[in-house]
């Protein structure tokens, strides 16, 4: 329906051609720490790919839709090279069972940098209970893994138009000008 627009290009690389969300093979690289008590369930959710085919074979459309949004926007922003400036917060991310966040918690400034206690809070939906920490690990320049820290675009009053296409401006004019 939406062949030939400039949302085309996009729209694969999210995976959603068909309504079917497909997520990169670096949510895989994305670990999810079990708390003591999930340490030897076979079928705990090792890592966020895990976690993104859990959603979808229990049906639960929004969480997985809502994970791949959150893990998406992180890996384009890796993908900028962010330098972690002033509009950037970084830090340990947490993933939401209940919602499908993933992401830094409410409760950022409060949680430790390996400990597991305090819980991470959901920043989408509040949950305190059903939520893990997740440790991200990246290919390092020496071909072995590194821990790097999850980044997230400071969130602010007037960013929703940021993302706005160059042409948005132009579409406004026009619609002005049909204005009486
Ligand atoms: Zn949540």
């Amino acid at each position: 329906m939406s062949l030939g627009e400039a949302g085309q290009e996009s729209a694969q690389e999210a995976g959603q051609e068909s309504g079917v969300l497909r997520f990169d093979r670096r949510l895989g690289s994305m670990k999810v720490e079990p708390k003591p008590e999930e340490e030897s369930d076979r079928n705990f959710p090792r890592n966020l790919h895990n976690a993104a085919e859990l959603f979808t074979s229990i049906g639960h459309v929004d969480s997985a839709r809502r994970l791949h949004a959150t893990t998406s926007a992180l890996l384009a922003l890796l993908g900028t090279n962010p330098d972690g400036a002033a509009q950037h917060l970084l830090g340990r991310a947490a993933v939401c069972w209940a919602c499908g966040h993933a992401g830094l918690p409410r409760n950022a400034d409060k949680c430790h940098e390996t400990a597991a206690e305090p819980r991470p809070v959901c920043a989408h939906c509040g949950e305190e209970e059903q939520t893990n920490f997740v440790r991200l690990t990246m290919a390092a320049a020496d071909g072995g893994q590194q821990v790097v820290p999850w980044i997230e675009v400071r969130p602010k009053a007037a960013a929703d138009h940021a993302a706005d296409p160059p042409s948005n401006s132009d579409q406004r004019t026009r619609r002005n000008k049909h204005e009486p």
